[in-house]
C-alpha cells in the first residue's frame, strides 16, 4: 500500500505526493526531514512539511537564485550561500569561473549528508570543488560575526518557520548588508506572492529601507503549488538591475554556462512583475521603476523588431 506524504504548511489546503519509496525520515536537531521517491517528481525533499525540492524541477529555482545576481556582476569572486544544504545553488554559483571562493552556511549537516546520499546529482560534486567552503552554523550568527565581504549573498532558506524564521528578519538582512562589498547584491527566496503577499511586502520593505534598490523577481517553480514564485533582490547600485540583455548574453558565453531555465531574456523579464505582485510591494521599490519600465520597453522593442507585436 503506497504511502502518501502531505505538505502541512497551508492551514486550509494540502498537497499530497505518493511516496513510492521513503528513503529517509528523521527529526533532526533542527527540523523534520523526509526524502522520498515519487513516480512523477523524482526524489523529493520535504522539511517541516514543506516541499523544498524535487529532482525533476530543482534547476529552475537554483539557476534563478544564482545566475540573476552573478550574471549582473562583471566578475564576482566571493559568494555566500545561506542554507541550500542540497547543494543546488552552490553548484550553479561555482559554474562562474571568476568565483574564487563560495561559502555555504547550512545549519543542519544532516541535510547535506542525506542530499549527497540520496540525490548527489543535485550537488553534482560541488562540495568537492576546492573553491567551496562549508560552514555548519546558523546563518543569522554567521553573518553577524563574519569579517569577510561578499560580492553576492544568496539566502536559500526554507519558509519563515522553524530554523529558517530568523533568515527573514531585519536583523539578519541588516547584517547581510554589512557583509556585502560595495556594489554587492543580496537575493533571497520570498515565497508565493499570490498566497502570501504580506511575506513579499515585509521583505521588500526591509530591503528598500536598507538598500537603494529593492525588487522582487519571478520564476515558475512547478513543485511550489500556488502560482509564480518570488525571489527578492537588493543592492545599492541601480545599474546592476538594468544590465543589457546583450551584455548578459556575452557573459553567459564567456563563462561557458549552460542552463535549462535561465536565459538573458528570462533574467530581464523576471523583473517585469505581474500586476498583483507589483501591487503587493507598491510604493516600496525605489530606483527600480525606471528599470522595470525600460525592461518592459526593451522587451516590447525586441518584440517589435522580431515582428511579434
Ligand atoms: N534549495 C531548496 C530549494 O530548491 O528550494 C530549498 C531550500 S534549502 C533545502 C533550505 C535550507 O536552509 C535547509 O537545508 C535548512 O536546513 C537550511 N536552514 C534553515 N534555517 C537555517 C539557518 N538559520 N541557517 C542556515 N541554514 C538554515
Amino acid at each position: 500500500m503506497a504511502r502518501w506524504i502531505e505538505e502541512t504548511f497551508h492551514p486550509h489546503w494540502r498537497v499530497r505526493l505518493e511516496a513510492s519509496k521513503v528513503l529517509h525520515e528523521v527529526k533532526t536537531a533542527h527540523q523534520h526531514l523526509a526524502i522520498f521517491e515519487n513516480e512523477t517528481w523524482g526524489t523529493v525533499l520535504m522539511l517541516d512539511g514543506v516541499c523544498q525540492l524535487t529532482t525533476l524541477d530543482e534547476f529552475v529555482y537554483h539557476e534563478m537564485m544564482a545566475h540573476v545576481p552573478l550574471m549582473a556582476l562583471a566578475a564576482p569572486t566571493r559568494v555566500l550561500v545561506i542554507g541550500g544544504g542540497d547543494g543546488g545553488v552552490l553548484r550553479e554559483v561555482l559554474k562562474h569561473p571568476s568565483v574564487a571562493k563560495a561559502t555555504l552556511c547550512e545549519i543542519d549537516r544532516t541535510v547535506i549528508d542525506l542530499s549527497l546520499e540520496h540525490y548527489p546529482q543535485i550537488a553534482d560534486g560541488c562540495f568537492d570543488d576546492p573553491r567551496a567552503e562549508v560552514v555548519i552554523a546558523d546563518g543569522l550568527k554567521y553573518v553577524a560575526d563574519t569579517r569577510e565581504r561578499f560580492d553576492a549573498i544568496i539566502v536559500d532558506s526554507s519558509e519563515p518557520i522553524g530554523p529558517s524564521a530568523v533568515l527573514h528578519t531585519r536583523a539578519f538582512f541588516t547584517d547581510c548588508k554589512r557583509a556585502l562589498k560595495k556594489g554587492g547584491i543580496l537575493v533571497t527566496q520570498n515565497g508565493l506572492p499570490f498566497l502570501f503577499p504580506e511575506h513579499l511586502r515585509a521583505t521588500t520593505e526591509i530591503f528598500a529601507s536598507l538598500f537603494r534598490v529593492a525588487s522582487p523577481y519571478m520564476c515558475t517553480q512547478p513543485c511550489y503549488f500556488g502560482g509564480p514564485f518570488a525571489l527578492n533582490w537588493a543592492s545599492d547600485d541601480a545599474g546592476l538591475l538594468d544590465v543589457a540583455e546583450a551584455t548578459l548574453a556575452r557573459r553567459v558565453t564567456k563563462r561557458g554556462i549552460t542552463a535549462r531555465y535561465y536565459t538573458p531574456a528570462v533574467h530581464r523579464a523576471a523583473f517585469a512583475l505581474p500586476g498583483y505582485v507589483a501591487a503587493a510591494v507598491d510604493g516600496l521599490m525605489r530606483a527600480i521603476k525606471s528599470t522595470v519600465k525600460s525592461n518592459v520597453s526593451t522587451n516590447n522593442l525586441v518584440a517589435k523588431k522580431a515582428g511579434r507585436r
